[in-house]
């Protein structure tokens, strides 16, 4: 038996808490899992602008490739963090399974 509160294991027969008073569960609940389910992502290409980053989302995301932009600016502010190292708005992300697939958007995306 545990206490849901303070994950103290009691003895069988043991109803409450000692510590807290709360009822003992048989089982803990699983542990919490992040908000994010835990998938592995990759870097498909930095983007000089939003409406370069946004038309690139956009192709892949008709391909049903989820994306996201990880940004190197800083919000509410124009403070480019990566502005000395190189000139870029932010880097696309996608999940390291559609890499290959994304590729081959961003290949057809530059030649337009
Ligand atoms: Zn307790």
């Amino acid at each position: 038996m545990f206490c849901p509160n303070c994950l103290y294991e009691y003895k069988e027969g043991v109803t409450k808490c000692e510590d807290c008073g709360a009822d003992l569960v048989k089982e803990l609940p699983p542990e919490e899992e992040g908000d994010l389910p835990d998938i592995e992502v990759a870097e498909l290409t930095e983007v000089e602008n939003d409406i370069e980053a946004e038309a690139l989302r956009g192709m892949l995301t008709d391909v049903g490739i989820h994306s996201f932009l990880r940004s190197n600016i800083l919000p509410h502010s124009n403070i480019n963090l990566s502005f000395f190292k190189r000139k870029s708005y932010g880097t696309i992300i996608v999940n390291k399974e559609d890499l290959e697939k994304a590729k081959e958007v961003l290949e057809d995306f530059r030649k337009l």
